[in-house]
């Protein structure tokens, strides 16, 4: 899952009234402990974090592939499962960042990973200067972080979201961390250090993200992104902390920019590639029915994630998410063995490059063999390994398929959370935007350790885990042997 989408999909952190461990009647046609095995496997250091457009990240694939093909799957595009398209790559090899005095003597070291790491399309170079505030980190002409202050030489600290207002204008223009940095490098600035949002819960959180915006790549430009202990040394000799700032722009709608009286030095060694082959995963069974057959069911997960930062530090993304292509694995092999053959065809893609912009959804929807018109649904796992129930996104739109996943939950899995939302999200989106109806599987409180180092198999609640996905193997065998009637996305309907 993309970071951005955290403060949305948090709020539907509630707790099920349904209580866990409730003895199931029928037997679980999905194999727990080789859910587990694959996310230990997907999530370990081998793999490092699985950057598109690393080596591990194809043995990744590969290794997907591999269980596809185990699982009794057959390749749906030519003769193999892995749909290659080009991707950008930034290896980031070391980074290093000092807080130093006038003499340029460092006095506090900072730790990559716990006080900071980079943003993931960071540029190179080694960089000393004062530190300035500069707010958002806007320049329109309505409103202006750097109209008071002189940014040359200096190293800009902002936050990483846009202003909490509407502007007059309808737009903020690029507000991504590369959009910022390319403004703050326009004025003369020589590295951007990012703070997180203070409404967030903790705001000074470090977490791996390669979200960074629109190309072109800034190459000699170093982006930081500071934990609670940077953020803290430098507003240190502020009056206000960043929360106050924060607050204090909103209501006057005008910048408080300010230098800090603090300086740092940077030094990041990152090689950026703007073209490296990545790769999707599609496998699929073909349905049992002549005529049927030609309908599909399409289920997808997203196997990439935030990579690695020199060569100790690795985002593991064992809930986000091994997990969801753990869940498509035992899916696959819980059809394998099942006496029933579904008689639509059920296609299974594994998602290159999600976390980078919903790349390889986007690129399996802009290249699928048959019409959108013939696929029935799309079923989307996301992050569906931690937190204490199941839920299930797409009500809103698609409030006749998700009642049938209901149905299946309240003689089964009886975990679903009655909250929800609408179409699309994630990897979903693509095809809710092609209008395949779609469901978002996931959890309610499951986004504690989001694209931190402790993304790791051992926080996740093998219980809630089971039942996301033997809901989603119910579901899809629903969709794939009964009827449902396409439905059209009932918000745009209410809407037009
Ligand atoms: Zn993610």
């Amino acid at each position: 899952m993309m970071w951005k989408y955290y403060l949305f999909l948090s709020g539907i952190s509630i707790t099920c009234q349904t209580v866990l461990g409730q003895a199931n009647i029928e037997q679980s046609p999905i194999d727990s402990k080789d859910l587990m095995t694959t996310v230990k496997f997907l999530s370990s250091e081998r793999f490092k974090g699985r950057l598109p457009g690393t080596v591990e990240y194809e043995q990744a694939s590969r290794y997907v592939a591999t269980r596809f093909k185990n699982a009794g799957l057959n390749p749906l595009l030519g003769n193999s499962m892995l749909q290659e398209f080009d991707e950008e790559v930034n290896y980031i090899l070391d980074a290093k960042v000092f807080l130093i005095d006038q003499n340029n003597r460092p006095t506090q070291p900072m730790y990559l990973g716990e006080d900071f790491v980079c943003r993931g399309f960071t540029g190179s170079g080694e960089v000393r200067g004062e530190t300035v505030f500069a707010g958002f980190g806007i320049k329109t002409d309505e409103y202006n972080d750097y109209r008071s202050i002189d940014v040359r030489n200096k190293i800009v600290i902002v936050f990483k979201s846009a202003p909490p207002w509407k502007p007059i204008s309808g737009s903020w223009g690029d507000t991504s961390p590369r959009g910022k940095a390319r403004i703050a490098k326009e004025l003369g600035a020589k590295a951007i250090i990012i703070i997180g949002e203070p409404q967030m819960t903790p705001n000074t959180m470090v977490y791996g993200s390669i979200a960074c915006g629109p190309k072109p790549h800034i190459v000699d430009f170093p982006m930081i992104h500071a934990g609670s202990r940077l953020t803290d040394s430098l507003f240190s000799k502020l009056p206000f902390k960043p929360a106050e700032y924060y607050e204090m722009i909103k209501r006057d709608k005008a910048p408080h920019s300010i230098e800090t009286d603090k300086s740092v030095y940077i030094n990041v060694r990152a090689v950026y590639h703007e073209a490296k082959k990545t790769y999707n995963v599609v496998g699929y069974i073909e349905g049992s029915d002549p005529k049927l057959k030609h309908e599909y069911v399409i289920l997808g997960a997203h196997l990439d994630h935030v990579g690695y930062q020199g060569d100790r530090l690795y985002f593991p993304g064992a809930n986000d998410n091994a997990s969801g292509v753990a869940g498509l694995i035992a899916i696959a092999n819980a059809i394998n063995k099942s006496a029933t053959k579904p008689l639509r065809s059920v296609v299974f893609v594994v998602f290159s490059s999600e976390e980078s912009g919903l790349k390889g959804s986007k690129h399996f929807v802009a290249n699928m063999p048959f019409t959108a018109d013939k696929v029935v649904a799309m079923l989307n796992f996301d992050c569906v390994g931690q937190g204490d129930s199941i839920a299930i996104g797409g009500k809103l739109s698609y409030p006749k398929l998700w009642k049938k996943a209901k149905k299946l939950d309240h003689k089964t899995t009886k975990l679903l959370s009655p909250r929800t939302f609408g179409g699309g999200g994630s990897d979903a989106q693509a095809f809710h935007e092609v209008g395949i109806p779609t469901l978002y599987f996931h959890t309610s409180g499951g986004y504690k350790f989001l694209h931190q180092i402790t993304d790791k198999p051992e926080t996740l609640n093998v219980l809630v885990f089971e039942k996301v996905v033997h809901l989603g193997y119910l579901t899809t065998m629903e969709l794939a042997n009964k009827n449902y009637k396409r439905e059209m996305d009932r918000q745009k309907r209410k809407a037009s």
